[in-house]
């Protein structure tokens, strides 16, 4: 008898050390995108973005989208910054096939962690993706965390104005699903300190409030620079392209540049929720004018 065909087989978890500190970066789940263009750039950026998809041989039509929330061990407190899209697809129709269920938990398991372990819950900004897995059927699924949420992320879904079309019904989510935890939650700012060696980094644009943080162990630095760049080819060579979902595009792509210029003038390893190939860690080069994402390979193992 030949051996049966299993189907495909991905990565989801990673683990190494920072320092004094255990990360591990945990695929939740991910979803194939229809086309890098139009979604960045626009129509008027097609033909730049066909031929940047062609030069590093990817495809142009369909994109592997990842969802990696990360897990910070201090050794005194366990940290998770995002939590995928939870049960948003079973509990919404209007997620249904947009966002496949998220598998954070499980997979958290698999790496030998209990929802019940986690202490803080470190929410980076308010999109769906980062907030599903706050909650099921309307209880916390990490029972025994305390919540830390940007102050001016959550003053804008929270208060609900100036929300563009497009994302009235994140809002709705947010108010169901983030607001309702707010009594648990720290609101903080660009700068504020959320453990000893992890502080909050003005990320602004992709969305209003969104932010990235700075870990800091026994002289080891990292950025997870959440949603700063969506997509490990485009937004890196062409940070100028606006991305459709960007709620601030001026902003997101100055934001871009500032902390891709961040990075690579200190070498810094990088977590990105929507990076490729998984664990989602590398580094920033500069190149012809632009940036070019360097993934990681073995230098967090050495
Ligand atoms: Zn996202």
């Amino acid at each position: 008898m030949p051996a049966s065909m299993q189907g495909e087989i991905h990565p989801a978890n990673y683990r190494f050390k920072l320092g004094g500190f255990e990360v591990a970066p945990i695929m939740d789940s991910y979803v194939l995108r229809p086309g890098l263009t139009p979604s960045f750039g626009g129509e008027a950026a097609a033909a730049d973005v066909k031929a940047l998809a062609a030069a590093n041989r990817i495809d142009s039509d369909r994109y592997f989208h990842p969802f990696t929330p990360l897990l910070i061990n201090t050794g005194k407190e366990l940290v998770l910054f995002d939590t995928g899209n939870g049960s948003l697809s079973a509990e919404y129709e209007q997620m249904k096939g947009r966002l496949p269920p998220g598998q954070l938990v499980a997979r958290m398991g698999l790496a030998g962690y209990k929802p019940e372990d986690v202490d803080v819950v470190v929410i980076t900004h308010g999109h769906p993706d980062h907030i599903g897995g706050l909650t099921k059927g309307g209880q916390p699924v990490f029972p025994n965390a305390r919540y830390v949420f940007g102050a001016a992320e959550f003053d804008f879904w929270n208060k609900g104005e100036n929300v563009r079309e497009a994302r009235k019904f994140n809002r709705e989510l947010y108010v169901k699903i983030a607001v309702p935890l707010a009594n648990r939650a720290t609101m903080i700012k660009p700068g504020d300190t959320v453990v000893p060696g992890i502080t909050a980094v003005d990320a602004f644009g992709h969305s209003p409030g969104m932010l990235a943080f700075m870990i800091e162990s026994d002289g080891k630095r990292m950025l997870n620079w959440a949603d700063t760049a969506g997509q490990y080819v485009v937004s890196l060579q062409r940070p100028d392209l606006h991305l459709d979902v960007d709620d601030d595009k001026e902003k997101a792509a100055a934001t871009r540049k500032r902390i891709f210029d961040m990075v690579a003038n200190d070498g810094l390893l990088v977590a990105g929720f929507h990076m490729m190939p998984f664990p989602g860690l590398g580094y920033v080069e500069r190149s012809g004018g632009a940036y070019r994402w360097v993934p990681h390979s073995y230098q967090m193992n050495l």
